[in-house]
C-alpha cells in the first residue's frame, strides 16, 4: 500500500516547503494541503502559485485536522512554531521538520509537543541558493538523501510512514542519531558554506585587487564559491548558531590541515600537495559514481554559452 496522508500542513512555504507541496501533489500521496507562512505576502504568493488547498498565517488553523505537519522554517524559529502548534495538533499526527541541524531542533521542539503526536525529525539533503515559494520545484528531492533522526522513543510505525513519504517524493532515506547527523553535515555542508562565505568576504576586502578584477576573472574558481555564498543569510546564521560544537570541531581539523598545506607551499614540498590533490580528485569521482553529481564539465553553466 503506498503511503497516504489525508491532510498535510506545511508551516513555512519557502524553497523547501513549496518543493514538498509540489512533489507531494505530483506523487498523489496527500488528500489536501494546508499552507501557512508568517507574512501575508508569502501566503499570497503561495496561493497565486496554487501550492495548497487552504492558506493562512495562523499556525493553529493550519495544523487543525492534519495527520502530517512539517515545519519548513529556519532552525531558530522551530521553538516558537512548536509552541504555537502544540495545543492544536490532531491526535496521532506525525510532526516533522526539515531543519539542516537536528539536535538543536529536537531540543527546541520536543519539550513542547504533546505525547499524543509522533515527532520524527528529518532533513532533506537537497537545496539551492534560492529562497521563497517561487524557488521551489517538484524534482528537488529526487535521488537526494533525506536523513531521519527519530528519538529513542519514537513510534517505529510513524518513522516508517515518514520514510515512505520522503521516498514517494523521490528521496533515498537513511536514519541516524541527531548528533551524528550534525557531525556529518558539519563537514559536508556547514563548513563548506562557511569557507565560501569567508573567501567571498576576503575578496571583497582586498585592496591590491580591484572588485572589477574579481568579477572579471571569477571563472578561475571564485564564482563556484559565490554561488554557495549567495545562500539564504537567515537560514545559514541559524545553522551556525545551532550546530556550534560540531562546526567548531570540524573547523579545528580544517585549520590543522590548512596549516600543513601552508607549510608545504612555504617549503616547496610538492609531494605533499600532489598527494592530497590526487586523493581529492578520487573523492569527486566517488561522488559522481554515487549519483550525487554529474561529470559534465562546467555543470549548470551551459546557459551562459
Ligand atoms: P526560505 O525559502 O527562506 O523560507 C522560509 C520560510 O520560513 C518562509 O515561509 C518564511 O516565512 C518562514 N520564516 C522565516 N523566518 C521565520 C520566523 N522567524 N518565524 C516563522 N516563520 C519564519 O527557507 P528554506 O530554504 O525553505 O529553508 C527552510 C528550512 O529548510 C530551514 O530550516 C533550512 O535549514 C532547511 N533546509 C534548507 C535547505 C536549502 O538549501 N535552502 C536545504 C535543506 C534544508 P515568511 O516568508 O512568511 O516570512
Amino acid at each position: 500500500m503506498p503511503v497516504r496522508f489525508e491532510r498535510l500542513a506545511l508551516i513555512g512555504i519557502g524553497l523547501i516547503g513549496s518543493s514538498i507541496a509540489r512533489a507531494a501533489r505530483q506523487a498523489g500521496i496527500v488528500g489536501s494541503i494546508a499552507v501557512q507562512s508568517r507574512r501575508p505576502e508569502t501566503v499570497a504568493t503561495a496561493e497565486r502559485l496554487g501550492l495548497g488547498d487552504d492558506y493562512t498565517t495562523d499556525i493553529a488553523e493550519a495544523v487543525a485536522g492534519a495527520d502530517l505537519v512539517v515545519a519548513c522554517v529556519p532552525v531558530g524559529a522551530c521553538e516558537a512554531v512548536a509552541k504555537a502548534m502544540a495545543p492544536h495538533l490532531a491526535d496521532g499526527a506525525i510532526v516533522s521538520d526539515v531543519g539542516s541541524v537536528k539536535a538543536a531542533v529536537i531540543r527546541q521542539m520536543e519539550p513542547h509537543l504533546p505525547d499524543r503526536v509522533h515527532f520524527v525529525p528529518a532533513h532533506p539533503v537537497a537545496g539551492t541558493e534560492h529562497s521563497g515559494p517561487e524557488a521551489g520545484f517538484a524534482e528537488l528531492f529526487r535521488n537526494r538523501w533525506c536523513i531521519l533522526t527519530p528519538l529513542p522513543g519514537t513510534d517505529p510505525d510513524a518513522t516508517a510512514r515518514l520514510r515512505a513519504f520522503w521516498e514517494a517524493l523521490g528521496s533515498n532515506v537513511e536514519a541516524m542519531p541527531a548528533e551524528h547527523h550534525d557531525m556529518v553535515l558539519a563537514i559536508t555542508s556547514h563548513v563548506p558554506h562557511l569557507i565560501a562565505y569567508n573567501i567571498v568576504g576576503t575578496a571583497a576586502h582586498l585592496e591590491e585587487v580591484t572588485q572589477s578584477e574579481v568579477m572579471k576573472f571569477a571563472a578561475g574558481g571564485f564564482r563556484d564559491f559565490t554561488r554557495i555564498a549567495a545562500s539564504d543569510p537567515t537560514m545559514w546564521r541559524d545553522v551556525f548558531l545551532n550546530n556550534r560544537e560540531a562546526v567548531l570541531e570540524m573547523l579545528a581539523r580544517f585549520n590543522e590541515d590548512l596549516t600543513t598545506l601552508q607549510r608545504a607551499i612555504r617549503w616547496g614540498d610538492g609531494d605533499t600537495l600532489l598527494e592530497l590533490f590526487t586523493r581529492t580528485r578520487a573523492i569527486r569521482r566517488g561522488i559522481i559514481e554515487a549519483g550525487q553529481e554529474v561529470a559534465a564539465p562546467d555543470f549548470g553553466r551551459q546557459a551562459m554559452r
